[in-house]
């Protein structure tokens, strides 16, 4: 299971399911695009600095617009349609537009879209015009997976994504998220943070280990030569249970997959000397729990 996959918005399922068949990926979470048509080139002005975000705050992006954030839903929701049992639609969110919490339960509700993906490119995580996305993240049951460590190609965001800028998820105890790329280059801090929900959960909300929330998305990120050490580190935290394989490769180009399974199983496996089931969970078992997809 592949929880990471981008698409640009103009690939055919035909392309995509070639894709997996011949890595051996059988089901793959599928991030719609952006909702803007500027985003992801270099042609975007670098942001003036400004005091108090608010929900409301005058929008970096001129071209990120409600209609715009409804066609990338359609778009992920049709392939979702066209293969439900091979593709898992998440559906790209710019929180800062005034109706993304309405257009986040159409899209889940209506359109059947499975989670959320946000990266935080000039807001926090824990600013409070977030809380009213996570409280319907949370009550619609999808969970979310974040950007988290350094952002390349979106100017001077990676502050933004630091992995304890979502410490403020402990206030909602019932959302399931991930950060994805294990917070490269802040992967103790990432783990740090996982301990701390780890611990949150059972000393405070007093549920079991398997009640945890935080999930952490392992796709690269990290170097080869920190690949080892930073899986290692996690599965001897304890975090095995809630590492989830990804990619991050192009809906269109998933046959690249492959190289990425076979890397992360041979360190796994051949470096690290985890067990087969542990290896398992972490391909395929935890992001089933992730997503509640029961098979
Ligand atoms: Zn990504």
């Amino acid at each position: 299971m592949d929880c990471h996959v981008h698409s640009i918005g103009s690939e055919s399922i035909d392309t995509i399911l070639k894709g997996m068949d011949s890595a051996g990926v059988d089901k793959a979470v599928i991030i719609s695009p952006y909702p803007s048509e500027s985003r992801g080139t270099d042609t975007f002005p670098l942001p003036k600095p400004r005091i108090g975000v608010t929900r409301y705050m005058e929008f970096t992006y001129p071209d990120v617009t409600v209609e715009k954030q409804k066609e990338v839903v359609e778009f992920i929701a049709n392939l979702q349609r066209e293969a439900p049992d091979r593709v898992i639609g998440f559906v790209w969110l710019e929180p800062r537009l005034k109706d993304a919490v309405e257009i986040l339960e159409w899209a889940v509700t209506s359109k059947e879209v499975k989670g959320v993906k946000m990266i935080p490119d000039h807001w926090y995580p824990y600013d409070e015009f977030m809380y009213p996305v996570y409280e319907k993240a949370e009550k619609l049951g999808v969970p979310i997976l974040f950007h988290s460590g350094i952002l390349f190609g979106f100017k001077d965001s990676s502050r933004f994504c630091r992995p304890v800028n979502y410490e403020v998820l402990l206030s909602f105890p019932d959302l399931k998220f991930a950060l994805a790329h294990i917070g490269w280059p802040w992967v103790d801090e990432c783990i740090a943070l996982w301990g701390r929900f780890r611990s949150y959960t059972l000393r405070e909300l007093g549920r079991g280990r398997e009640d945890i929330r935080m999930f952490i998305d392992i796709t690269p990120g990290t170097p080869l030569i920190y690949r080892r050490n930073a899986l290692q580190k996690l599965i001897v935290y304890g975090v095995e249970d809630y590492m989830l394989f990804g990619t991050d490769c192009r809906a269109s180009r998933l046959e690249y997959a492959k190289q990425h399974i076979e890397r992360d199983t041979a360190i796994l496996r051949q470096l690290i000397g985890a067990s087969e089931e542990t290896i398992e969970k972490i391909m395929s078992r935890n992001a089933l729990r992730f997503l509640d997809i029961k098979l």
